[in-house]
């Protein structure tokens, strides 16, 4: 793939992107001081940057569903026997839940040091209560109307893989493939053969459209930032300020302390030779806040930017696309006790201890997708009596905040790759050929 120049110039790629970013956010804040009510702003937001930011989202998120099935079908014939799985299913596991954890407890710690929903001026805290009624019960409506429990658990398994794949239930869809994968590993006829190098086909092509999308992503995160910041301004920014800081500072902590710290001790890679590597990976979930769209980009950089067995870089960046999500782990656990310092309900320490599980939970659960943790946190809510309609109270700021801990996600993806497929042999082979016996 030849990412790093597309798009024909000399520049690089993520340079691009860079500059995308900046003229796309300086031109929206510009336009947002001077122009606010301007009916042009509105309509060169609606029928052209909007419209442009989208072609762009959809065109990713076109790719995911096949690249999710195949890379995974993959991954699976080429770790090749149950007992490799099942080592790199373990380690993937635990690096999932422990690594998650670690998330969540910065922003616990955080957000109880810095108290951000303490101490509002009255004004200030009717202003934001009033708007919070206004846009929060939309959010609140689904988080109810979501399944938990046990029904969490069953909907792991797909009633019918096309539904599931049609709505958008990325988890049934990775068990679906899960499954398949393993049926292709231990059964080696004519067939399944065919099967697999289908597979190799869909994945090969999916890469291939990435890499013709992708030359888009300079204009589309341009597009994309002028949107946002043409909408929203810096009022609300200044408003729900330390709020904004301390979710800003407890992604900071995890992603420039504990992720470097991980990579040098367990992964053995030096952090500022990963992040030269990861650019596009982490521009792209910037620019989209969506892990989901990102995954092909995630996808390239793990195998061909970082070198991790191609494997181990297949099962573990798709499975962590939805269910390793350590920036909105963290997220819902700072929004869930800020909401409650706001509304004045005392969390005792045990009662943390569980925001702590279900908000680890959550980061599985939550969807990649712009706004996925929303109805989680809405969800998280209502059980400790604290009101759902809150959430309505920060979603001004959401976006941007979705930004950073998108981008906090798929880089624990990608550390999470490098950490998991070290001392795993490289996939050299034919895959077919390398199909496990029977
Ligand atoms: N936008 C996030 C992601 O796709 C999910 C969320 O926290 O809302 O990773």
């Amino acid at each position: 793939m030849t990412e790093t120049t597309a798009g024909g110039g000399k520049m690089q790629l993520h340079w691009k992107m860079v500059i995308g970013f900046l003229v796309g956010t300086l031109g929206g804040l510009v336009c947002n001081l001077w122009f606010a009510h301007a009916h042009w702003l509105e309509v060169l937001i609606t029928y052209v940057a909007d419209p442009v930011g989208q072609v762009f989202l959809r065109l990713l998120f076109m790719l995911v569903i096949p690249l999710i099935f195949s890379a995974l079908v993959l991954g699976v014939v080429e770790i090749g026997n149950p007992k490799s799985l099942g080592r790199i299913g373990l380690k993937t596991l635990l690096w999932i839940v422990s690594v998650t954890t670690i998330a969540v407890m910065i922003g616990l710690v955080v957000v109880n040091v810095i108290k951000p929903g303490v101490g509002l001026p009255e004004e200030q805290r009717n202003i934001l209560i009033a708007q919070a009624m206004e846009h929060g019960t939309a959010i609140v409506e689904k988080g109810r109307s979501a399944p938990s429990g046990i029904d969490l658990l069953l909907n792991i398994i797909p009633k019918n893989p096309i539904a599931a794949a049609a709505n958008g239930e990325l988890i049934a869809v990775m068990f679906f493939a899960l499954m398949f994968g393993v049926g292709a590993t231990v059964l080696r006829t004519h067939g399944t053969h065919h099967f697999v190098e289908v597979c190799e086909g869909i994945y090969d092509i999916c890469l291939r459209l990435i890499d013709w999308v992708i030359r888009l992503a300079p204009y589309a995160v341009a597009a994309l930032l002028f949107s946002i910041t043409a909408r929203l301004g810096i009022d609300v920014l200044i408003q729900l300020a330390r709020f904004v800081g301390t979710v800003v500072l407890a992604l900071g902590i995890h992603f420039f302390v504990v992720f470097p710290i991980l990579l040098w001790t367990l992964g053995r890679m030096s952090p500022l030779k990963f992040w030269k590597a990861s650019q596009p990976a982490i521009v792209t979930a910037f620019s989209t806040s969506s892990s989901s769209a990102t995954l092909p980009t995630t996808l390239m950089v793990a195998e061909e930017r970082l070198g991790v067995p191609r494997q181990v870089g297949r099962f573990v960046c798709t499975l962590g696309a939805t269910a390793n999500m350590n920036g909105t782990a963290l997220f819902e656990g700072i929004t869930v006790l800020f909401l409650a310092q706001f509304y004045g309900v005392e969390l005792a320490l045990g009662q943390q201890l569980m925001v702590l599980l279900l908000c680890v939970m959550g980061g599985i659960g939550a969807a990649g997708v712009p706004g996925g943790s929303l109805p989680v946190i809405a969800m998280i809510l209502v059980m400790f009596g604290i009101p759902p309609e809150g959430i309505g109270l920060i979603l001004g700021v959401d976006r941007l905040l979705d930004m950073c801990r998108t981008t906090v996600n798929v880089t624990g993806d990608l550390v999470g790759s490098v950490v998991v497929g070290r001392g795993e042999p490289e996939h050299t082979g034919d895959d077919v050929d390398d199909m496990a016996p029977v």
